[in-house]
């Protein structure tokens, strides 16, 4: 081996990452100086006893994360103190949305706090059997832009493709719940030819999507073939990937993924993020090395009740995701699907959140908070009321500590040619306010 070069991983899986419980322990008791650094950290994976016998190499397997998803209420009583709005919630969970948490998500839970953000998002509770009258089970109107199964063309130039209904987590304010987790499957063969089709006979489409489910739980060579076969469509010029596994499966970004998705610019991953909680060392590394692999990184974020619903929760959240290269994108009011109700806030809140980030943080921080028009009518910026009044050649704008100004609008100046003396000359032929 020459100088310099790094060494392969053995397999699949990402071996370089930080320690895990048990060793982290031992470390900060050598180290006393790293006691102040961890009290700052927003996150740590605390390995439950269940898995402190895993090898750290089956820890950081993605593969070995996935298998050994807890599913069941008597796994989940191992980990945590469930609440009776739990047990009821699990209870009641089949035929909804499946429950599924990988391990390493699972050691994020807080086991004594029901209030704890991660647990919040991932293990079902009472409230989801309340069904109320503004409930959708197509809250987006997917379906009916849906031309051939699987894809959803609803803006002119661009489409939504469904690769996988599997996620590593099932996040319990899904909005396409009617479709995850069910049976676990990709898009078909027959399917992904139709879509092929498709997107050949419609020229317009310049930008495809790949969502689900999460289309990073596809093994890397059924991803490459998705992505080759879209690249080679002429009228097809930017790749995207809306994934969550960076945030509940960081092991998935392994070298070889990110080797395979180069191949592929220009392409552009959404992350999922909820809560500052979910930026652990293992997903810094994760998003390092997708941004190392020169891809354009964006976050998503669903505004949740009792989660992330406080200014100061989403301030820190973008502040972090701005220090591991990702861009905060969009805030998403959460939809109106089946048994969600009480993750949603009002709008204001959402404006609100938006005030206290314009102009009080970076402006790459500060996400367009958008509300997916129920039925179908696609994203709709909502923002803060920032032009006070458009009076006669002036506007009275507010900035962000609500002070007033005005900004006066441009004179239109016209200007004539003319001759005076035998010489040509311009002249300016009158002012409008
Ligand atoms: S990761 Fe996305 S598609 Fe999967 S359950 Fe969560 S919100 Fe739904």
């Amino acid at each position: 081996m020459q100088e310099g070069e790094k060494m392969e991983p053995a397999s699949d899986s990402n071996l370089s990452v930080p320690l895990r419980g048990t060793e982290r322990a031992l470390q900060l008791l050598l180290f006393p100086s790293l006691v102040v650094q961890k009290k700052m950290e927003e996150a740590k994976e605390i390995v439950p006893p269940l898995w402190r016998e895993v090898s750290e190499k089956e820890w950081n397997d993605w593969r070995w994360q996935l298998r050994h998803r807890i599913t069941t209420f008597e796994q989940l009583k191992e980990i945590i103190e469930l609440t009776l709005e739990e047990i009821e919630g699990i209870k009641h969970s089949k035929g909804r949305l499946a429950l599924a948490v990988t391990p390493y998500f699972a050691s994020l839970m807080d086991p004594l706090n029901p209030n704890c953000p991660i647990r919040r998002q991932a293990i079902p509770r009472i409230e989801e059997l309340h069904l109320s009258k503004n409930d959708m089970v197509d809250p987006c109107g997917e379906d009916k832009d849906s031309p051939v199964p699987g894809l959803v063309h609803r803006y002119p130039d661009r489409v939504l493709l469904l690769v996988t209904d599997q996620c590593a987590v099932y996040c319990r304010y899904c909005t396409r719940r009617r479709l995850v987790g069910s049976h676990e499957r990709a898009i078909t063969e027959g399917n992904f030819e139709e879509v092929l089709k498709y997107l050949k006979s419609h020229r317009k489409v310049r930008d495809v999507l790949l969502s689900g489910g999460d289309p990073l739980l596809l093994e890397n060579e059924r991803l490459e073939e998705i992505l080759s076969r879209l690249r080679a469509i002429p009228n097809i010029e930017l790749l995207r990937i809306g994934t969550r596994a960076p945030v509940t499966l960081p092991q998935r970004i392994t070298g070889g993924l990110v080797r395979m998705l180069k191949k592929y610019h220009p392409l552009m991953i959404s992350i999922h993020f909820s809560h500052p909680k979910e930026i652990t060392d293992q997903v810094r590394r994760a998003c390092n090395d997708l941004a190392d692999g020169g891809i354009p990184l964006g976050s998503q974020t669903v505004l949740l009740k009792g989660i992330n619903d406080k200014p100061y929760i989403m301030k820190k959240l973008v502040q972090e995701l701005l220090k591991i290269r990702v861009r905060p994108y969009y805030i998403y009011q959460c939809d109106l699907a089946t048994g969600t109700e009480h993750f949603r806030t009002s709008v204001a809140t959402g404006i609100q959140i938006i005030e206290k980030l314009r102009g009080h943080t970076t402006g790459y921080a500060v996400p367009t908070y958008v509300v997916d028009a129920p039925g179908g009518g696609g994203k709709i910026p909502v923002e803060p009321v920032c032009v006070v009044s458009r009076g006669k050649g002036k506007v009275v704008l507010r900035n962000y500590e609500g002070k007033v100004f005005e900004y006066p609008e441009p004179n239109i100046i016209e200007f004539k040619k003319m001759r005076s003396n035998g010489e040509e000359k311009v002249v300016q032929k009158k002012v409008m306010a």
